[in-house]
């Protein structure tokens, strides 16, 4: 059963209280000639309508009668099929997350058994569906207009969920971006089902068909598998850098399906104006191959003269812990874990940090992690690719003689 609400015209007194509440500015009044006294009518347009209950609890006439879908009877969850990833694109390029998400999705899609497919949201974006089905989507809808051309929450919303109710995918991933974490949820609640947000690992039962979505809670001191058992899609966002990409198997076979959007049936209450680049972030994290990264260890603000001198003898990105970012020695741009930035390079090297929890959420993907640490039972020492026990101050210096002479300076 579908969601469905309307208005009891014997009942309605035309007071108007719930066309002042509706937050979706779904709700008229209409004249009623035929009343005995003239009173207008509520009338709600199915198209901007949300389903909130907003004007339900508002009305004192008890006029206005909801049927929730997931709250009168349950969903029937085999009719829910295939796991989907959404494409986030700014400006036609596909943001480097989608890649890591079609990588994790084929490993779900294949434990269960079902097809991945991708949602790709844009205006002349058709031609990049290739690269999706590239990274392993099986299936690509495209919704290609020009309402798309830039990213506004409301129709984005609107196309997804109607594709979402259309299709019934039983898993939907999106990455934890700015844009993704923005309307992600707004998502869920038009369909009534549960977001779990900045997931660090996802997996699945075959046999009940749930997905196990796995997040730090409580300040990042235990992490939490969440389950989604009642509703569908389950839906999740992943943060950039969590999962390996998936590779690139060039002109790999796939579907690519138009969905033709009726932009009449889009809502859309803002109006795009223009953007800004924001040129605050200059530290690129996310593309270092190798970062150096320093912590309370450092003990000074100045310790990082060294590292920056390492850091630059490497072509390294510099990162820092939340203690060292605290302590106003390097800006918040640089910091890595759970409230700062996600990474995954090829070297990570850790100079002075403990490898708390919250640290740790935002680097142990790295391919080698080199830690330099006094104490040798701290966790970033443990689980370490090569630990080095030992004073920064003395160990640093000698790294960087070596490499200073190695390249003949
Ligand atoms: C909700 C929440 C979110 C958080 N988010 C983040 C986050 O995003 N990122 C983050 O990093 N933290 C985060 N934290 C903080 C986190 O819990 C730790 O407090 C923090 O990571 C500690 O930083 P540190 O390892 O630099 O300092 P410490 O834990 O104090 O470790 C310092 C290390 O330096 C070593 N050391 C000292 N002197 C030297 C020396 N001369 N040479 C070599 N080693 C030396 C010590 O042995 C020690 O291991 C968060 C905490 C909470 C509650």
């Amino acid at each position: 059963m579908a969601n469905s609400i309307k208005v009891l015209t014997d009942k309605c007194m035309g007071c108007k209280v719930c066309e002042d509440v509706c937050p979706f500015g779904a709700i008229s009044m209409v004249e009623r000639q035929e009343h005995p006294k003239k009173l207008k009518l509520a009338v709600i347009d199915l198209n901007k309508c949300a389903y909130c209950g907003s004007c339900v609890q508002s009305c004192k006439f008890n006029a206005i009668e909801l049927k929730k879908e997931s709250l009168q009877s349950g969903v029937d969850k085999s009719l829910y099929k295939g796991v989907w990833v959404y494409a986030e694109q700014r400006r036609c390029e596909i943001s480097g997350v989608v890649y890591e998400l079609l990588n994790e999705g084929k490993r779900l899609a294949e434990k269960l058994g079902t097809a991945l497919s991708a949602v790709l949201v844009g205006s002349n974006i058709k031609s990049k569906a290739q690269e999706l089905i590239d990274r392993g989507a099986d299936k690509v809808y495209v919704c290609d207009d020009s309402i798309f051309a830039e990213f506004q929450d409301d129709p984005y919303t609107s196309v997804l969920t109607q594709l979402i109710e259309k299709e019934k995918p039983e898993i939907v991933l999106m990455g934890a971006t700015n844009m993704g974490c923005s309307f992600a949820s707004r998502v869920a609640t038009r369909i009534r089902t549960g977001l779990t947000a900045d997931c660090v690992s996802l997996e699945v039962d075959p046999k009940t068909r749930n997905l196990q979505q796995t997040r730090p809670a409580f300040g990042g001191n235990i992490m939490a598998t969440i389950l989604t058992p009642e509703h569908r899609p389950q839906m999740a966002t992943v943060r950039h850098k969590v999962f390996k990409e998936a590779k690139i198997e060039q002109g790999r076979k796939g579907e690519i399906i138009e969905y033709k959007v009726n932009v009449q049936t889009l809502l859309n209450r803002t109006k795009f104006l223009s953007s800004i680049k924001d040129t605050s972030a200059v530290v690129n994290l996310d593309a270092a191959n190798i970062i150096i990264a320093a912590g309370r260890g450092l003990g000074k603000r100045e310790g990082f003269k060294l590292i920056e001198e390492l850091a630059d003898l490497l072509g390294a990105a510099i990162g820092a812990s939340r203690a060292a970012v605290d302590s106003e020695w390097i800006p918040y741009s640089h910091q890595i874990g759970q409230t700062g930035k996600t990474v995954a390079p090829k070297v990570y090297i850790a100079c002075g940090i403990s490898g708390q929890i919250q640290h740790m959420i935002g680097m142990s993907s790295s391919d080698i992690i080199i830690a330099i640490n006094k104490d040798a039972s701290c966790p970033m020492m443990q689980s370490a690719t090569y630990a080095l026990e030992g004073d920064i101050y003395e160990i640093i210096p000698c790294i960087i003689r070596e490499i200073k002479s190695l390249k003949g300076g």
